[in-house]
């Protein structure tokens, strides 16, 4: 789009657009943690993010079944983005009967009239280093920017080395001369918070507090809602034991 001096809509700082720059922040976030917070701050700070979508998985389709319900890791995603300006919990993958696959959720935003050049997907570096098993590799890194931060023990610039067919499409930012199609993989060498959702769910079962690992909102939650303290998927230790299928609504 043309303004009428006739020149473009977008404004180009350092190369990049200062329209929108929206993150997709996607996970199993079982349970949402400091480790994501830093995540999230880090690609939200570097890139210049003017909104930041968490987005709990669905079905993860590496991964085995979450042990909180989607009802209860999408509050606590909720609770955790309150107070945080910009940063939005989405229900879009859990709306979905369906595995949650990045391509299809990059999808959506397309089809609600974002670009590829708008979107940056924020990942982590152990995540991002699988990229390459992932469904509809390699036309998924026209779709999107790639926001990757470092992970304990994952530093974000060893995915050069780790995936040399993808370092001439790596940067750190800021970066400057990227033109509107461009779309690039942002290494981000931040510190974040060495914790994962295993630890958590293993302090919990053990009976372990998990304060400081999480938001004191979502430390909260996970208490009064009994989190985590039985080892079967949406199950919680005070529940009863479970009755036989039949004659229950949906089987
Ligand atoms: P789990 O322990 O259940 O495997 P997790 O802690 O790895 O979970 P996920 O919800 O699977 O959390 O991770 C979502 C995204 O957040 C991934 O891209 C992952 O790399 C990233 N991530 C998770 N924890 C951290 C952390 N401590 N530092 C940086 N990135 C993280």
């Amino acid at each position: 789009m043309e303004r009428p001096d006739g020149r473009a809509r977008f404004v180009y700082t350092q190369g990049m657009t200062t329209d929108r720059r929206i993150g997709i922040f996607g996970g199993t976030f079982d349970p949402i943690h400091c480790g994501h917070i830093d995540l999230g701050r880090a690609a939200e700070s570097a890139l210049a993010l003017t909104r930041l979508f968490l987005i709990p998985a669905n079905v993860p389709p590496h991964r085995p079944q979450p042990l909180a319900s989607s009802y209860h890791r999408f509050a606590m995603v909720s609770l955790a983005v309150a107070g945080r300006p910009g940063w939005r919990a989405s229900d879009l993958e859990l709306r979905r009967d369906a595995p949650s696959y990045t391509a299809a959720t990059l999808k959506r935003f397309h089809e609600r009239g974002y670009a590829p050049s708008e979107l940056f997907f924020v990942i982590g570096a152990d995540a991002f280093a699988e990229i390459e098993a992932w469904r509809e590799y390699p036309d998924i890194l026209d779709r999107t920017h790639f926001a990757v931060v470092s992970r304990t023990g994952y530093p974000a610039p060893d995915l050069r080395a780790r995936l040399p067919l993808l370092a001439p499409r790596m940067a750190r930012p800021p970066v400057g001369h990227l033109t509107r199609l461009d779309t690039l993989i942002f290494l981000i060498d931040a510190p974040t918070a060495d914790v994962s959702s295993t630890d958590i769910r293993e302090r919990r079962a053990r009976g372990q507090p998990i304060t400081g690992l999480v938001d004191l909102g979502v430390q909260q939650h996970i208490e009064q809602q009994g989190l985590y303290t039985s080892m079967i998927p949406g199950r919680r230790g005070s529940d009863p034991p479970p009755r036989p299928a039949a004659g229950r609504l949906n089987g």
